[in-house]
């Protein structure tokens, strides 16, 4: 069905049959702060919209932002988001955060009819740096009664690192959940910053690298079933820029919040926070009183999402919910624009060194390492950093 919203204007093209409810949660919009209109009359939440059905969501609430009370209980709102054209009162926007991470675990983009992200059964082990977005994913599962365990990754990136460790540490603690912490230094013998001195790549390249190896390597030698990341929107959205400005077909194939492993080598991996900005993960901690770093990275200058990211802002400050529409869109139609062109015959293998996937014989992490082991004598005092 073809479905016009106004204000930021939008054409969606939706699968039918939908109910109006189904249609509106597709969408993300509030049903108090709209009216649904198709050929010309009005219909209400439980109405059946066919496939080929022309339907318009019009916004009644001037401004969106200017809802006058929380959109469930019209109490006075902590937070409204333009892009839902909504206001929540303190417990209304938890279960809106809730309700959000849910509908990616249940129906997310990239997951077949029927399938989930992962199930209660699971052993799940989310990546946490210290800061908004995986924390509260942490936080949120352990709400919704998930078996989920934390992994830290020390970077050895100064007073950056160690704090973002003893935050992870005191949240683990107060909530009794079980945290694994890697030093890079002490179990690789590198830091982002020593390690970036002596290979001459980029703090965010070496430190990119590091740290999904060790995310996949814990996860499948502790047999955790699905390994979680904190990815937002703002993040997935950039990267989808990112990916489209540059035009690297195979990242555009594979982007999504879902992503197959490979038994015994390769963690499922899921990004259950995609559909929340970054306003929304960190209204979300402040709510909850979970104490995250506010503090960036002090290397991320050199991250080339983060240009991509202020470019977006300027778009959705004029057009709010553009990033949505933009990486939403991009997940409905990936098959068909950007099609996963991988030779079938690639065969993913055990590393000859570390026994990690790779599908050369020695893995990008152990030949990254073994240059950085060769070069360090030489960078001796960065080593220490
Ligand atoms: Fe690592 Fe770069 Fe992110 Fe810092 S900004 S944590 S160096 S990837
Ligand atoms: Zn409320
Ligand atoms: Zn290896």
């Amino acid at each position: 069905m073809i479905v016009r919203t106004r204000n930021p204007e939008a054409t969606h093209q939706l699968d039918g049959p939908l109910t109006v409810a189904e249609l509106l949660d597709e969408l993300d919009v509030a049903p108090h702060t709209v009216l649904v209109i198709q050929d010309g009359e009005l219909v209400t939440a439980e109405h059946e919209l066919p496939d080929d059905a022309e339907v318009e969501v019009r916004p009644v609430i001037s401004g969106g932002a200017g809802a006058p009370g929380c959109v469930v209980c019209r109490k006075p709102p902590v937070i409204e988001e333009p892009r839902h054209r909504a206001a929540w009162c303190a417990q209304h926007f938890v279960d809106h955060v809730h309700n959000q991470i849910r509908k990616a675990i249940d129906r997310g983009h990239g997951l077949a009819k029927g399938e989930r992200m992962f199930s209660y059964a699971d052993r799940l082990l989310v990546a946490v740096s210290g800061g908004k977005d995986s924390l509260a994913l942490w936080d949120a599962l352990l709400t919704l009664g998930y078996r989920v365990d934390g992994l830290y990754v020390g970077l050895g990136i100064g007073g950056y690192s160690t704090r973002s460790q003893q935050v992870c540490e005191a949240f683990a603690e107060e909530r009794g959940a079980h945290l694994h912490v890697v030093d890079l230094a002490e179990t690789y013998g590198y830091t982002t910053v020593s390690g970036s001195a002596a290979s001459g790549r980029a703090a965010c390249g070496v430190c990119g690298l590091s740290k999904r190896y060790v995310f996949n390597r814990v996860a499948v030698e502790h047999g955790y079933d699905v390994l979680l990341t904190g990815h937002n929107l703002d993040d997935e959205a950039a990267t989808l820029l990112g990916n489209l400005v540059h035009w690297h077909d195979d990242f555009l194939a594979r982007q999504g919040p879902v992503l197959g492993g490979e038994p015994g080598l390769q963690a499922r991996k899921c990004k259950p926070v995609y559909r929340l900005s970054e306003r929304e993960t960190a209204a979300y901690c402040v709510v909850r009183g979970i104490d995250y770093v506010v503090e960036e990275c002090p290397l991320v200058e050199g991250n080339s999402g983060h240009e991509h990211k202020a470019a977006l802002d300027l778009l959705e400050a004029g057009s709010p919910g553009v990033k949505a529409q933009l990486l939403f869109g991009f997940l409905d139609r990936q098959d068909r624009i950007a099609p996963d062109q991988r030779e079938d015959d690639v065969e993913v293998v055990a590393c000859a060194e570390c026994g990690m996937p790779t599908v050369t014989e020695v893995c990008a992490f152990c030949r990254q390492r073994e240059r950085i082991l060769q070069a360090l004598p030489v960078f001796g005092d960065q080593a220490a950093v």
